[in-house]
């Protein structure tokens, strides 16, 4: 699943190709994929359109058009391409935007998890889904005494914590493990038991992991070839998740299940006590 880094990286390769762009006519081929408006009323509305710019919030990607903001999740197999409109639809493409040039973007989805939103333009973040995400992993208000007061009475593995969109949005289980590797907490630790010292460190290791994953996306943007399509996988250089010996002390890694999601750490650099 495409966690904040690879969103940030699609957001960042859409900027370069599609702002300015005129929306001419849009397909939706699996109806379900737009969740609050009907098939009909999406199409409808998105004629026309200019896209104007991109954001992120969380895990979320935003286009701002001219007249409504649209909101989309790639949940676990979501992509973007952009392909040319003679190129032949495989079954696989759910939604077709025709733009002005004569390109499509063209979104492919093999599980069909991913959902779009619309909104009428500046309302996007009062409504769900986006109303209840929480800091940005950047935010001032990110604070240690912000962690310790939404930790407090929290008798759940912080793994399992780390994961809540509504606290710090935009980790996924990948870097999840990342991030406690880097801060030496062990997965399993009882989130209501970390320190305020624990809550410092996991926002100071947020920030460097997602930060340097995002530099390692935006370095391919420029090798970028429209056919490979905009997925922003860009995470060869896990530490710990799907690893077997810790980088940093040989210590094999323990691959555990926390939340019904595949949990690694090193219980030699993560200790529980
Ligand atoms: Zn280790």
């Amino acid at each position: 699943m495409p966690e904040l880094p690879e969103v940030e990286t699609v957001k960042r390769t859409l900027e370069h190709y599609l702002v300015g762009k005129r929306i001419e006519q849009v397909t939706v081929y699996y109806p379900k994929i737009i969740a609050n408006q009907t098939k009909r009323e999406f199409e409808k509305k998105l004629e026309g359109e200019v896209i104007e710019s991109f954001s992120r919030r969380g895990k979320w990607l935003i286009f701002h058009l001219t007249h409504y903001e649209l909101v989309s999740h790639l949940r676990m197999e979501g992509k973007y391409f952009m392909k040319s409109s003679s190129e032949e639809k495989n079954c696989h493409e759910h939604v077709v935007f025709s733009l002005s040039d004569g390109t499509e973007l063209r979104y492919q989805d093999t599980r069909k998890f991913g959902r779009m939103y619309l909104f009428d333009k500046g309302l996007y973040l009062d409504e769900l889904p986006l109303r209840d995400v929480g800091y940005e992993p950047w935010s001032e208000s990110l604070t240690e005494s912000y962690l310790k007061a939404k930790f407090k009475g929290k008798r759940i593995p912080i793994k399992t914590t780390l994961l809540d969109q509504s606290i710090i949005a935009g980790i996924g289980n990948i870097y999840a493990d990342e991030i406690l590797f880097k801060a030496h907490i062990h997965p399993l630790k009882m989130t209501c038991q970390l320190t305020k010292k624990d809550c410092t460190k996991i926002i100071e290791a947020t920030r460097i992991i997602l930060e340097e994953a995002i530099s390692m996306g935006g370095t391919t943007i420029r090798s970028y070839e429209s056919e490979k399509g905009v997925h922003g996988r860009f995470q060869q250089q896990l530490l710990v998740h799907n690893q077997t010996v810790c980088q940093v002390c040989s210590y094999p890694i323990t691959r555990i299940v926390v939340g019904g999601r595949s949990t690694y750490f090193c219980g030699h650099c993560q200790k529980k006590r």
